[in-house]
């Protein structure tokens, strides 16, 4: 098998070298286990988070060891009653291109007709986590106007869409106009190019004039004090991630406008996905209809080969992919 290990802890924006590309034979198979072949692997910003070594919600990688990820596979020798060859499983056992397993915390994929690759991107986790934000974090009403950061990327691209059809005036910010083209097509009302909007405090101020009801926060930083300073009274944050923050070297300093969660009574809530997944039939259900009638379009960035997960990682913090970032690692 091939794998990429962490060859050392990265110091603000992640590099190349801190990956290494390995190989190691695997044994044959025994009665019980089967062979994975991982077709399909996810990059994901919390990735960045587990490079650290610090106490957090899910433990530190370690240096020297293979990294994890969720992964698409597809079994290629079975000894195993329950994964017989040819099928579809879902693992963390992503950042490698075989591994054996005996079945534990392997999922097999239902047999659906929908390329398995959207089981990590918009019938996966990421989708999950925007409509869990959106349903149970925000509670977003119709009629209400939703503010959605990193929109054009895996959880953002949904966010805006669940959005629309929950019946929300949605705004957006990107960080490229081709993005923002994307998104204008898919009927998103308003979308702000941040890198090219000026102050984004008034451009925001521009798209809600009558302010925001709910922030889907992706960003942190300056994104989290523009909202802060547009949202209505009473208005609702779902705290999903800080991306522009993961790589500082030094903290970012919170906001100089925090006191306007007291003067507009704002709720602020994070989650984390994973303690929602109770859910997960509910959503699948409803994505799959959303889908096949055509009303979520399902948007991926692909890059090809194992070797090539480094930078399909490190694009995601220079904003490289729109939809879902993946990498195919077979076919
Ligand atoms: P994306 O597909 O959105 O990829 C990241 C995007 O973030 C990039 O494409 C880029 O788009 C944008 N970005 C990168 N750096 C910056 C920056 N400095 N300022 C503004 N935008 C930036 O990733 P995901 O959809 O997987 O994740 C989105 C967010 O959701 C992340 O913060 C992630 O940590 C969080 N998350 C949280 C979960 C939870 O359970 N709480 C679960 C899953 C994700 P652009 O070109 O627009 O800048």
């Amino acid at each position: 098998t091939q794998q990429i290990q962490l060859h050392s802890r990265p110091e603000g924006l992640p590099t190349p070298n801190n990956f290494q590309l390995t190989e190691q034979n695997l044994p044959s198979i025994q009665t019980g286990e089967f062979l994975v072949k991982n077709l399909w692997m996810s990059v994901d910003p919390y990735m960045r988070g587990r490079m650290m070594d610090r106490k957090s919600y899910i433990p530190p990688f370690q240096i020297g060891e293979v990294l994890e990820g969720g992964a698409i596979g597809e079994v290629i020798e079975s000894q195993h009653p329950d994964f017989p060859v040819g099928s579809k499983v879902t693992s963390m056992l992503g950042w490698r291109s075989h591994f054996i397993s005996q079945g534990q915390e392997i999922t097999r994929l239902p047999d659906v007709d929908i390329d398995p690759s959207h089981f990590l991107g918009v019938l996966g986790m990421p989708g999950m986590t925007a409509w869990t934000g959106l349903n149970h974090i925000a509670a977003l009403q119709k009629g209400e106007t939703l503010f959605v950061s990193a929109a054009a990327g895996a959880v953002g691209s949904v966010a805006c869409q669940i959005g629309k059809l929950m019946g929300a005036r949605v705004i957006a910010s990107v960080g490229s106009d081709e993005k923002a083209e994307h998104l204008r097509a898919l009927g998103i009302d308003e979308v702000i190019n941040y890198k090219t909007c000026g102050d984004l405090n008034t451009a925001l101020a521009t798209a809600a004039p009558e302010g925001i009801d709910v922030y889907f926060e992706n960003v942190g930083a300056e994104h989290l004090s523009a909202a802060l300073n547009n949202m209505k009274d009473h208005g609702r944050i779902a705290v999903c991630g800080m991306i522009a923050q993961y790589n500082d070297t030094i903290p970012t300093p919170g906001p100089s406008n925090l006191a306007q969660i007291i003067a507009k009574k704002l709720k602020i809530e994070g989650f984390i996905v994973f303690e929602h997944w109770a859910h997960y039939p509910e959503f699948t259900s409803l994505m799959g209809q959303w889908l096949a009638s055509g009303n979520i379009e399902a948007e991926q960035t692909i890059y090809h080969g194992l070797e090539q997960a480094p930078n399909a990682f490190l694009g995601l913090f220079e904003g490289k992919n729109k939809g879902k970032m993946l990498v195919k690692l077979s076919d």
